[in-house]
């Protein structure tokens, strides 16, 4: 089906699911050049990167770990300030190559808090891999080491992303019809 209906919303479809798992292969390859003997742990950041995540340990093809994390914030106690922090991280991060996974980078804001929560933790290097990219919604200074797509800067749900918790399910990633 070429147009679905989520809530209040259409979408058309605008990626297929065989274009996701082409270009996720190509991340693959290059992960499989480039972190030989990293012995790295991959971060995937829940809920919107299970697919992503499941696609890509698949076609990997080296010794790695992986832990499926969220990020969840809470207000201190004695400031104002809202805290963020890493659930379900369990594991020593000290010195380790650390593969972050994550579904889709908008303004950087949350992989640039990610990156600090991990540091915090005592990574070593630290590598970003994302389904998909933004460019001209970037506003943060990253450096993302993986993209599998770039996409224009409009609203879409499927392989794992949500409209108000729906269209996770989606094989297909489908944009907003304005
Ligand atoms: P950032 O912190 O980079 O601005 O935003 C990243 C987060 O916003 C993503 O992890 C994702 O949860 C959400 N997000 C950004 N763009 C989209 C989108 O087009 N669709 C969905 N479903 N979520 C998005
Ligand atoms: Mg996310």
């Amino acid at each position: 089906m070429d147009t679905i209906k989520i809530l209040d919303k259409k979408f058309a479809l605008s990626i297929s699911e065989r274009d996701i798992l082409a270009a996720i292969d190509n991340v693959a390859q290059n992960m499989n050049r480039d972190l030989k003997g990293a012995n790295p742990l991959f971060v995937a950041i829940l809920n919107g990167s299970f697919m992503f995540a499941a696609d890509l340990m698949k076609r990997l093809d080296f010794p790695c770990q992986i832990s499926f994390v969220k990020l969840a914030s809470y207000y201190g106690t004695t400031s104002t300030n809202n805290v963020l922090e890493l659930v379900g991280l369990s594991e020593n991060l000290n010195g380790r190559t650390v593969v972050i996974v994550e579904d889709i980078v908008d303004s950087g804001l949350t992989m640039t808090k990610v990156i600090d929560l991990l540091k915090s933790r005592g990574a070593g290097k630290i590598l970003i891999s994302t389904l998909l990219f933004k460019p001209s919604a970037l506003k943060h200074d990253l450096k993302l080491n993986y993209v599998a797509k770039e996409i224009p800067n409009d609203f879409i749900v499927g392989y794992g992303l949500d409209y108000d918790g729906y269209g996770r399910n989606l094989k297909d990633i489908y944009t907003v019809v304005k």
